[in-house]
């Protein structure tokens, strides 16, 4: 699904990604993780374009990323995002902020999108919040409710840049849970996160990133078990 060949990517002078490698088959979980700067985030928002990259390719459902406007957007209708500090539009109610996008970019009849967007609240367990504003939900539900507006796309791929990272532990908990359902259902999905118990049990494969490389990756048994890089062992060393 997604498709990423000897890439590199530069802000100005600094070197952030050098020549990755990555290919996720459709229905993989991958997990990376790794210090901070070393480029997780940048390589994510790669993907949908978020940032553009300068040599190398990346492929997306097969549709090569370049500075094709028409495949940019094309890319952003199957990738779906979910990020640290869950971005819902403050002045529209939770509803609103999952059918706004359906209705105006993929221009689906407006209530079809309020059926799809209840069906979706519902799945993050939240549909008695449907009318309210996001500043009355809780961090934990407010991050629901931007997964369940990612979902509303029906994106083939979903990316998560550190999604519980800005949780109280309590709220953590409840957001795993959402991510590892959509992770049942089959979803291809690539997390950026530091929670290992989530790693361990849904990661098809972890992936350790460091000074904007990919510097190991494997299943999480083996990642976790026998780190095969001094780099690595150090980060699980800091973080387990
Ligand atoms: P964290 O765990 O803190 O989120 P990260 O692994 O996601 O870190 P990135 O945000 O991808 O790291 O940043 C990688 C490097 O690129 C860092 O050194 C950062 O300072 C730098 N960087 C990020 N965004 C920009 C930008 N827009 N312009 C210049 N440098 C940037
Ligand atoms: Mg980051």
């Amino acid at each position: 699904a997604v498709e990423i060949a000897a890439m590199n990517k530069w802000y100005g002078e600094f070197h952030v990604l050098r020549d990755i490698d990555l290919t996720v088959r459709r229905g993989e979980r991958i997990v990376i993780c790794g210090p901070s700067g070393s480029g997780k985030s940048t390589m994510i928002r790669c993907i949908n374009r978020l940032e553009e990259h300068q040599s190398g390719k990346i492929v997306v459902d097969g549709i090569e990323l370049s500075n094709d406007l028409k495949k940019i957007e094309e890319v952003r209708r199957e990738v779906g995002m979910v990020f640290q500090h869950f971005n819902l539009f403050p002045h529209l109610t939770i509803l609103e902020n999952c059918t706004l996008a359906p209705i105006w970019v993929r221009k689906v009849p407006e209530r079809e999108a309020r059926d799809l967007a209840m069906h979706f609240l519902e799945k993050v367990r939240i549909p008695d919040q449907a009318h309210k504003y996001p500043g009355q939900l809780s961090g934990g539900q407010q991050q629901r409710v931007a997964i369940a507006r990612a979902l509303c796309m029906k994106p083939r791929v979903m990316l998560f840049d550190e999604p519980t990272s800005a949780l109280d532990p309590e709220m953590i908990k409840e957001v795993l849970d959402t991510m590892i359902a959509l992770a049942d259902e089959g979803m291809t999905m690539l997390c950026v996160t530091h929670e290992m118990g989530f790693a361990q049990a849904v990661a098809d494969r972890v992936i350790f990133m460091d000074q904007g490389q990919i510097v190991e990756e494997n299943e999480p048994r083996t990642f976790f078990g026998a780190p095969q890089s001094e780099r690595t062992r150090m980060f699980l060393g800091q973080i387990l």
